[in-house]
C-alpha cells in the first residue's frame, strides 16, 4: 500500500470527531497524541496497515451503569457509573476511579486513552482504563459515601478482577472510598484479591502509594532540570489543587529546597509569599481530608496568605509551575503569562491540565514541559508495584519503594528524552517523546496479536 493511500492527520481527526460527537475532551486528547504519532509513523508501514492508532483510539469497551443509593434523608438518588476499558495489549486494564459532578463519558474516555500511554511508559505490564461517576462526595456524610461506593461496586465487580481490570483512586476517590469499594467486592465475590490499588496498609495496600503521584511529578521535574544543569533548589513553585497530588508535590518541592507559593481548589487559590512549608502542608492535608475543608480557610489560619476567589494561580510570578487539579485548568493565555513571567519548567501532576493552545505555547517557547502522562505516572507505577506485592503476598519496605519510584521516574524521563529529541537541537520535546515511547510499546504488542 502506498503511503499516499493513508488518511492524513486532518482526515483522521475529522473521523475521530465524527465517531465521538459531543466528546470534546476525548477528541482533544486523541488530537494531541495523533499530531506526534502521525509524524513518527510516516515511514512505518506496519502501523498504518494494521490501523494501530485508530484501534487505540477506539476503547475495547465502555461500560455504563445505573447507581442507585439512599441519602441520609431517605431520598432515593440515581447516578451514572462508568468503566472505560481502553486497551489491554500489555497488561490488565488499570486506571483510577473519579467521583466528581463533571464526570462524563468523554472525560473518562480521554483519561482511559491517556492512561494507556502512561502505563506503557512506566515499563510495567499494565493496560489502560478509567472509571467513575457523576457523584459529588463533597458535603456527603460518611454513610452516604459508603452506600454510594457499595452500590457502585455492586455493578462494577462483574467487570474487574486482579487479572482483568484493577482500578485505583482519582479525584474524589481516596483511601476511604477504596476501602468501601474493596469491602463490597470481597463481600460479593468472597475473594480476597488485589482488585483495587490504593488500599489501606492493613489490607494489602503499598507504602508510598499516597505520595507517589505528587513525588513522582517532582522527580520528573528534577530529572528535566538536572539534564540542563539546573535543580529545584531555591526555585519558586506555583501549584494548583490542594488534594492528594498537589499536597505531595508541594511536600517534595519543599524537601528539595524549593519554595511553594500557591495552592487552590475549585473556588479559588491562596498565595502565601512566605512559602507553604511542611507544617502548613500538613495543615492543608488534615484540613482537606479529615475536616473536608476548603482552601480559602488557609488565609484565615495563616495571615501571610491571601485568597483569590474564582481565580487560578498562573499569574503569580514563579520559576516552576505544577498544575495538580484537573483537566484544562491552564489555557493559552495563562501559558503565555507564565512564559512572560520567566517560568522555566512545567510538570503536569494532573491529567491534561494544559489545554491544546497552552501546550502549543510551551512547545513554541521551548521551556521544559512534562505532560501528565509522563510526569504523573508515579502513582500508577506504585499501583503496579502494589499489584506485584499482592500477587506475591508480600510487602516491600518504604526505602525500597522510594528507590523504585525514583528509578521508574528516571526511566520514564529517559524514554521521553530518547524519542523527544530532534537532530541539531539540544531541546527535548517531552510531549512528543512521551507520546511516541508510549505508543510504540503498545503498538508493537498489538502487532504481535494480529487483527483482534
Ligand atoms: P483530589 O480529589 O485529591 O484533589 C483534586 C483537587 O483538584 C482538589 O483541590 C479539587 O478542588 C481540585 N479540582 C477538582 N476539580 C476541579 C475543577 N473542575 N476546577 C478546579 N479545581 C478542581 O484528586 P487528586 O489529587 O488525586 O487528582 C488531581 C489530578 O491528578 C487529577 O487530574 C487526576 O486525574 C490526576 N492524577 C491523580 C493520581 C492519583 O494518584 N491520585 C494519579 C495520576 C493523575 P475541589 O475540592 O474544590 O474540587
Amino acid at each position: 500500500m502506498a503511503l499516499s493511500d493513508h488518511v492524513d492527520l486532518n482526515g483522521f481527526i475529522e473521523g475521530v470527531k465524527r465517531r465521538n460527537p459531543g466528546q470534546p475532551e476525548f477528541v482533544q486528547a486523541v488530537t494531541e497524541v495523533a499530531e506526534d504519532i502521525f509524524d513518527f509513523i510516516q515511514d512505518k508501514e506496519q502501523y498504518h496497515k494494521y490501523q494501530i492508532l485508530r484501534r487505540i483510539a477506539e476503547p475495547d469497551r465502555v461500560i455504563s451503569f445505573r447507581v442507585v443509593w439512599e441519602d441520609d434523608n431517605n431520598n432515593i438518588r440515581v447516578q451514572r457509573g462508568y468503566r472505560v476499558q481502553n486497551n489491554n495489549a500489555i497488561g490488565p486494564y488499570k486506571g483510577g476511579i473519579r467521583f466528581h459532578p463533571t464526570v462524563t463519558e468523554s472525560v473518562l474516555k480521554f483519561l482511559a486513552f491517556e492512561q494507556t500511554f502512561k502505563n506503557a511508559l512506566t515499563g510495567l505490564p499494565m493496560g489502560g482504563g478509567k472509571g467513575g461517576a457523576n457523584f459529588n462526595p463533597k458535603g456527603k456524610s460518611d454513610h452516604e459515601v459508603m452506600r454510594f461506593c457499595q452500590s457502585f461496586m455492586t455493578e462494577l465487580y462483574r467487570h474487574v478482577g486482579q487479572n482483568i481490570d484493577v482500578p485505583a483512586g482519582d479525584i474524589g476517590v481516596g483511601g476511604r472510598e477504596i476501602g468501601y469499594m474493596f469491602g463490597q467486592y470481597k463481600r460479593i465475590t468472597n475473594s480476597f484479591e488485589g482488585v483495587l490499588t490504593g488500599k489501606g496498609l492493613e489490607y494489602g495496600g503499598s507504602l508510598i502509594r499516597t505520595e507517589a503521584t505528587g513525588y513522582g511529578a517532582v522527580y520528573f521535574l528534577e530529572n528535566m532540570l538536572t539534564r540542563v544543569g539546573n535543580s529545584v533548589e531555591g526555585k519558586r513553585a506555583i501549584i494548583s489543587g490542594s488534594g492528594n497530588v498537589a499536597t505531595h508535590a508541594a511536600e517534595k518541592i519543599v524537601q528539595l529546597g524549593g519554595k511553594v507559593l500557591t495552592l487552590s481548589d475549585s473556588e479559588g487559590f491562596i498565595h502565601d509569599p512566605e512559602g507553604i512549608d511542611q507544617e502548613r502542608i500538613d495543615w492543608v492535608k488534615a484540613h482537606k481530608t479529615k475536616r473536608r475543608g476548603r482552601i480559602a480557610e488557609y488565609a484565615d489560619e495563616f495571615k501571610s496568605a491571601t485568597f483569590h476567589a474564582g481565580e487560578r494561580p498562573w499569574g503569580v510570578e514563579c520559576d516552576i509551575a505544577i498544575p495538580c487539579a484537573t483537566q484544562n485548568e491552564l489555557n493559552g493565555r495563562e501559558a503565555e503569562t507564565l512564559v512572560a513571567n520567566g517560568c522555566i519548567a512545567v510538570s503536569e501532576g494532573a491529567n491534561m491540565p494544559t489545554d491544546l493552545e497552552g501546550a502549543h505555547v510551551f512547545k513554541k517557547a521551548q521551556i521544559l514541559f512534562a505532560p501528565g502522562k509522563a510526569a504523573n505516572a508515579g502513582g500508577v507505577a506504585v499501583s503496579g508495584l502494589e499489584m506485584s506485592q499482592n500477587s506475591a503476598r508480600i510487602s516491600w519496605k518504604e526505602a525500597e519503594l522510594q528507590q523504585l519510584l525514583k528509578d521508574i521516574m528516571s526511566g520514564i524521563h529517559e524514554r521521553c528524552a530518547e524519542h523527544g529529541g530532534r537532530a541539531g537541537s539540544d531541546h527535548i520535546d517531552y510531549v512528543r517523546g512521551a507520546n511516541i515511547a508510549g505508543f510504540k510499546k503498545v503498538a508493537d504488542a498489538m502487532l504481535a496479536y494480529g487483527v483482534v
